[in-house]
């Protein structure tokens, strides 16, 4: 019979373990000095945790599981945008990339194994969906990075594989425990949620009372394109999801960044940038445009040079800032899950090969 798996200590609340410890007896204070080990030290064995008594290190090592991830694979180099392959408990695995830029360490984290949501261009809905992840696992994929970078990542982005609105409770837990300022402590400000327009989470995470930057990926100035790159448009169409945006807006004083991959002859011309601009123009927003990274799968190319700077001009002219992200990843697989895509055979072969 299967034994049903230990519950990841990196996806408690550091109440939720408090509220552990003082269920098994023990005292409050040793729930403060295992957090600290947890996410001060970062430690990654029990017995590393030198100030608790070894009998309770022993019965948090039946109780909890201390490793929630592991790195199973690394492209790039340091100093460079990075990609790892990260293996979970069961097999699966996800990616995450790491963009190091001058005063920042960013850390594009997943939220599914796979994604349900097959946008036409984007590499992780290919191979499907598997499951959601733990928040635990998506802690650990942020202490990874840590360890890689060698000092504490200062910005989140959910934009790795994955819905993260798909999988809000544990999305939303993780958000709170990077942000524990006795823990990891990264701020709201500096963790940036993606959506492909996922209205009900939109809705959500305005009541939160956090401030955490939403990012809304749009990709189109109107609903016939959008359904044919984003199936989830026919869900959630464009003018509903731009209102929900306009009380998100509202609700948190946030400025939304709307993410915008430019497709060279599909929706990268003049008149889809104008329509853009008209579409935005009552929004607190600011574009962020994504030259397309070719994926296998899709026929799509990236647009021709000096594209995204027309784009850029044109929303400048409705008082629009934007930005051009140029895909640092794409010599090294960093669109969505490519790396997986391409190593799924390789992760099947070691994953055969152990006892
Ligand atoms: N599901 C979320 C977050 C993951 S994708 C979302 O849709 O927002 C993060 C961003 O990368 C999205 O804007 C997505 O549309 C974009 N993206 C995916 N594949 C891409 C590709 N091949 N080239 C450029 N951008 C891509």
């Amino acid at each position: 019979m299967q034994q049903s798996p230990k519950s990841l200590i990196h996806g408690l609340l550091r109440t939720e373990l408090v509220e552990a410890f003082r269920a098994a007896g023990q005292p409050a204070y040793r729930a403060g000095q295992t957090w600290a080990w947890l996410y001060v030290q970062r430690v990654t064995e029990w017995d590393a945790m030198k100030n608790l008594p070894v009998g309770l290190r022993r019965e948090l090592a039946d109780h909890f599981e201390l490793s929630a991830v592991k790195q199973l694979k690394m492209d790039g180099e340091a100093g460079q945008t990075r990609k790892l392959l990260v293996g979970l408990r069961d097999g699966e695995c996800v990616e995450e990339v790491l963009i190091p830029a001058r005063d920042r360490r960013t850390v594009c984290v997943s939220s599914q194994v796979g994604c349900r949501f097959a946008c036409a261009f984007c590499a992780s809905g290919q191979g499907g969906f598997v499951r959601p992840l733990e928040a635990g696992e998506i802690v650990g994929q942020v202490l990874l990075a840590w360890r890689e970078y060698g000092d504490r990542p200062s910005n989140i982005v959910f934009m790795g594989m994955g819905e993260p609105f798909d999988n809000y409770d544990a999305v939303l837990k993780s958000i709170r425990i990077l942000n524990d300022p006795k823990g990891i402590g990264i701020g709201a400000r500096h963790i940036t949620v993606s959506t492909s327009g996922v209205i009900p989470g939109i809705e959500r995470l305005a009541g939160e009372g956090l401030q955490v930057e939403l990012s809304v990926s749009l990709h189109a100035p109107d609903d016939a394109l959008r359904t044919k790159l984003m199936p989830v448009n026919r869900t959630y169409p464009l003018a509903d999801l731009l209102e929900a945006c306009r009380k998100y807006a509202g609700a948190t004083r946030r400025i939304i960044t709307f993410e915008y991959t430019l497709i060279r002859g599909v929706n990268d011309t003049r008149a889809h940038a104008v329509a853009l601009a008209k579409k935005l123009k009552s929004i607190p927003a600011r574009v962020n445009l994504i030259p397309l990274s070719p994926v296998d799968g899709f026929a799509g190319e990236a647009p021709a040079a000096g594209t995204a700077e027309l784009f850029v001009d044109i929303l400048d002219q409705s008082g629009i800032n934007s930005t051009v992200r140029h895909s640092k990843g794409s010599k090294i697989d960093a669109a969505c899950g490519q790396l997986r895509l391409r190593s799924r055979t390789a992760v099947k072969i070691t994953e055969a090969g152990r006892t």
